[in-house]
Formats: structure tokens, sequence, C-alpha cells
């Protein structure tokens, strides 16, 4: 499983957690000489058959960016391989960066330090669900920019916050940092090139919609946000010749029994999460479930981080404004700083 492949950081998300393209081309190597590569037809064949296929590696690239069309494609075609591309896709549809994106662009600008600043000085505890709300409050915010910094920036936006408040409270902090800000073409494949790469034996898979995570939302959302999402893509190649889905962030939590009935029930042939294991038989078991190893865990798969850090600005009071006391932490009681537009769930049919 890859995301960022690149020789290029003048892009959004800018330095964010890319693999380097000599990396990459090196980890092709070594699957290559330690694994070999598995055929594009017989891994359909066990797939959707169970027929035996000798070992080997088969390349998952997510999110429908554009570093795969750009570098991985090439790549691949010079080394006659192929792969399977799951997108998201929103942008395409709305013309909108993702929520997920737009924060790696963020963080992958000013850090996560600074991300985790200005999230301190706008996020209330009325933004964060019940059940969030204890787990939220474990942490005080006094954190260095580091690994730690930008997992807990992401662990707010991406699962604490309410989905209600996410998008108006990453506009806020885009404000702060506008450098950051990020246009689709900057970050994502189009329409005709996505279509290039299924005319070059690349398979397209589902990724949703939006990216959010699947098991926080209701029934007709999650249908909405995988439904959509194929019946878009098979309209961008002219029909997809297999479908194929992988759940945003991935996680076992991140989606229910709801969601594997709803691929069943659109006829989904194969899913995969980001369990590290093979894919063996006794797997195809649970073909919606089908374990994928990331690419750092594979030499020459450390993944690069660069911050830009153009945009640091005297923007914040440095008062402490979230104080931890015997464990608890107490948010000063002032009043929203931006006006919060009740957003409604994104209906990605008609944009909005
Ligand atoms: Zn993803």
């Amino acid at each position: 499983m890859y995301h960022y492949v690149r020789d290029d950081t003048s892009r959004p998300p800018y330095g964010y957690y890319y693999l380097d393209l000599d990396d990459f081309r090196a980890q092709l190597d070594y699957f290559e000489s330690e694994y070999g590569f598995v055929e594009k037809d017989n891994f359909l064949r066990f797939v959707r058959d169970g027929e035996p296929v000798s070992d080997g590696v088969v390349l998952t690239f997510d999110d429908g960016l554009i570093d795969h069309y750009e570098w991985v494609l090439p790549e691949l075609l010079s080394r006659d391989l192929w792969g399977i591309f799951y997108i998201s896709t929103g942008p395409l549809q709305c013309n909108e960066v993702l929520d997920v994106h737009r924060v790696h662009s963020i963080i992958g600008s000013v850090g996560g330090k600074q991300l985790l600043d200005v999230l301190e000085d706008i996020i209330t505890e009325e933004m964060i669900p019940d059940r969030k709300i204890n787990e939220f409050r474990k942490n005080t915010y006094q954190k260095q920019d580091s690994t730690e910094s930008i997992s807990e920036a992401k662990r707010i936006l991406n699962y604490f916050i309410s989905y209600s408040y996410r998008s108006d409270v990453i506009d806020e902090v885009e404000k702060r940092f506008p450098e950051s800000q990020a246009v689709v073409s900057e970050l994502y494949m189009s329409e005709d090139q996505i279509s290039e790469l299924y005319n070059s034996g690349m398979i397209i898979g589902s990724h949703t919609v939006s990216h959010k995570v699947l098991s926080k939302l209701n029934k007709p959302d999650q249908m909405s946000e995988i439904y959509n999402s194929f019946d878009y893509l098979g309209k961008v190649v002219d029909g997809l010749s297999c479908l194929t889905f992988c759940y945003p962030y991935g996680g076992e939590h991140t989606y229910n029994d709801m969601t594997l009935d709803l691929l069943e029930r659109y006829g989904c042939e194969w899913s995969f999460d980001v369990r590290s294991a093979d894919v063996t038989n006794a797997e195809l078991d649970a073909i919606y479930t089908l374990p994928r190893y990331d690419s750092c865990e594979f030499a020459h798969g450390s993944a690069t981080f660069r911050i830009l850090r153009t945009i640091v600005g005297s923007f914040l009071s440095r008062r402490p404004i979230v104080t931890a006391d015997k464990g608890n932490l107490h948010l000063p009681n002032r009043g929203r700083i931006f006006p919060l537009q009740n957003h409604l769930p994104k209906i990605f049919t008609n944009c909005h």
C-alpha cells in the first residue's frame, strides 16, 4: 500500500510523509528480487475463484493522488507491472480538496505543533461527541513538533471531532496558514488521467467519495459514499472490469457489518483493510477484509517528512488556553471565534 510517492515537494502537501521516488524504485527492485510480482490475471483468478497462485507482490495505491499518474505510472509501465489504484471521487465530483488531504497540507506546511496550537484555540468540547470526550481530554497539547504532535492533530481531526464541525474547523485553520491551501489539480489525478491508468492495464477501485471513517456514518451516508464512488468511476472509465474497494484509514474500527453488507449488495468482489498479513487462501473466506502491508514495512519504504515552514506568523497569543488539572482539561468559556455554519453532511450526487 502506497500513498504519496514523489521526487518533488513543491506542491501540496509539500513535505508531508512521502516515499521518495528513488526509494520507490529501490523497493520495486527489492520486491522483484525477493518475492517477484503476481500477474494481474493470476491475481484475479485467485480472488475470484481461489485458483492457486505463486507467491508474489501486488501493489496498491490509495487516494487518487496525482503522484500516481506523474511518477508511479511511468515507473510501473517501464517495468511491465500493474497496480490497483483506489480513488476517492469527491475531489473530482465537487472540485474540493478532501479534509484528510487539507490536513496533510497544513502539517506539511507548518508541522504538527503549530496545527495543535491552532486547534487548541478553536476546538471546544461541544465539537467532540460524548463518547470521544475522555480520549480527547487525555491530551494536553504540550508536545513539540514530532511524530506524536502530528499523530495527535490527525487523531483530533480524523477521529475525535464531529463531522458537523470538521470542515469549518479546517477552514479556520487554513485562514491562519493561507499558504497551506491546496487546489484539486495540485493533489489529484483528473478523470482523463484515471482513464489513462485504466487503459494502461491498471485496476481502478473505489475508496469512497469523501474519505470519511465509514463506521461513523449511518446507513444512507455509507451507501452514498460507496455506491456513488463506484458509479462515478464506472462512468470515468466507461465501465469497471472489476469492482474492488478499500476502506479509508482502513483499521477494523473504521468499518462495520453494515459496510460489508453494502459492499456485497453492490457486487463488490473484494476489499482491502490495513491488517499487516499475507493474502492466503484462508483469507479469501473474508473477501471484504483482505489484509495489506504498508510499504514502510519493507526495505526502502521509510517515508520522508519535511516541513515547508514558510508561514510562521505571530497569529496566536501565547497564553496557555488549555490547562491540565488533576487529569482534567479546562477549556476557557469563550465565545466562538468564527461563525459555525451548521454544516449538513455533504451529498455528493449534487455536490452540496
Ligand atoms: Zn486513503
